[in-house]
């Protein structure tokens, strides 16, 4: 991944999500149902938001993002 606001956006996002899960796992708190409440639009929103920053992170494996290539 390179170091344009998109691919730290994603990646910010990919974290957020699973920081998000290592509370579920070790003090059974979701911060983003607490926040945002269970099964909520933004709670859905959030968790799309990851799912589809967790997808474009997978992506970026094999492909680089436009940006740096841009750049290149
Ligand atoms: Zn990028």
């Amino acid at each position: 991944m390179g170091k344009c606001p998109i691919c730290k956006l994603v990646t910010l996002l990919a974290g957020i999500g699973a920081v998000n899960w290592l509370l579920v796992a070790l003090l059974n708190i979701n911060l983003v149902t607490k926040i945002l409440g269970d099964m909520t639009v933004p709670t859905k929103v959030v968790y799309t938001l990851v799912g589809v920053s967790g997808i474009i992170l997978l992506v970026s494996l094999f492909k680089t993002c436009p940006c740096v290539a841009k750049q290149s």
